[in-house]
C-alpha cells in the first residue's frame, strides 16, 4: 500500500513524503492489524470512538490515531481525550463542545471539518455552501485551530469532481490538509492533492 502510494504521489509530480496513509483499523480483527503494525504502519483511523478505546487502550504509545466517523455531542469528552486528529468536524454544537473539552482537558486534537460535497441527506458534513463560514466560525467564535478538510464522496459518483470541490474549499481557506480517498479511490485522490488517504480493506482485507 505505501509503495502503491507513493507511485501514486510520483505519477501526480508530488513528494510521496506529503501523502499520509491512514490505515482504517476499523472493524478489523487483532490479527488483521498486528502485521501492519509489524512491518511499521503507526497511523490508523477508527470511526467510532467506543470501539477505538477498547482496540487502541493501551496500545496507542507511539501511534496517532483519527477519528473519521460522525461524533456525537455526548462523546466529544472521550474523542478529545483519546484521539490525536478529529477529522468530523461538522456542526456548531460540536466545533462549541469540543472548544470547551479541548481547555478543560488541556488536549487539543489536530483537527479536520468534513465537508458533504455531494450534499447527501444520509451523510455527515457541513454543505459546501455553508463551509466557509463553518470554518470561520471555528476558528473566530470557538477559538479553535483548523487543520483541514475531509471529505467522503457519494458511493455511485466519480470522485475527482468531489475531491476538487474539497481542494477548493481549502485553499480559499488557507487550509494545507486535505483527507480523501478510500480503497477504491485513493490514487485519484492524491492526484487531486490529496494530503492523507484513509485506506481500509486495501490494507487488511474485507471487515467481518
Ligand atoms: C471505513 C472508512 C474508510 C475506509 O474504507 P475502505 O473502503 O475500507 O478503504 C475511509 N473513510 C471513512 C470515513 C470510513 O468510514
Amino acid at each position: 500500500m505505501v509503495a502503491r502510494i507513493a507511485r501514486a504521489a510520483q505519477a501526480a509530480g508530488r513528494d510521496p513524503g506529503d501523502v499520509t496513509l491512514v490505515a482504517v483499523s476499523k472493524q478489523q480483527p487483532w490479527e488483521a492489524i498486528q502485521p501492519v503494525l509489524d512491518a511499521g504502519q503507526r497511523v490508523f483511523g477508527e470511526n467510532r470512538v467506543q470501539e477505538a478505546m477498547a482496540r487502541w487502550e493501551g496500545r496507542a504509545d507511539g501511534l496517532t490515531l483519527h477519528l473519521i466517523g460522525p461524533l456525537q455531542t455526548n462523546k466529544a469528552k472521550e474523542a478529545v481525550g483519546f484521539f490525536d486528529v478529529i477529522e468530523s468536524v461538522d456542526r456548531e454544537k460540536l466545533a462549541r463542545v469540543l472548544a470547551e473539552e479541548t481547555q478543560r482537558q488541556g488536549r487539543a486534537p489536530r483537527l479536520y471539518i468534513q465537508v458533504n460535497t455531494g450534499e447527501e441527506p444520509q451523510k455527515a458534513g457541513i454543505a459546501p455552501g455553508e463551509a466557509d463560514g463553518f470554518i470561520a466560525a471555528c476558528r473566530g467564535a470557538y477559538g479553535l485551530k483548523v487543520e483541514g478538510l475531509m471529505c467522503i464522496p457519494p458511493a455511485d459518483e466519480p470522485p475527482g469532481p468531489h475531491f476538487a470541490l474539497l481542494r477548493k474549499v481549502a485553499e480559499r481557506n488557507g487550509l494545507a490538509k486535505l483527507s480523501m480517498g478510500m480503497s477504491g479511490d485513493f490514487e485519484t485522490a492524491i492526484r487531486f492533492g490529496a494530503t492523507s488517504v484513509r485506506v481500509g480493506s486495501a490494507v487488511f482485507g474485507a471487515r467481518g
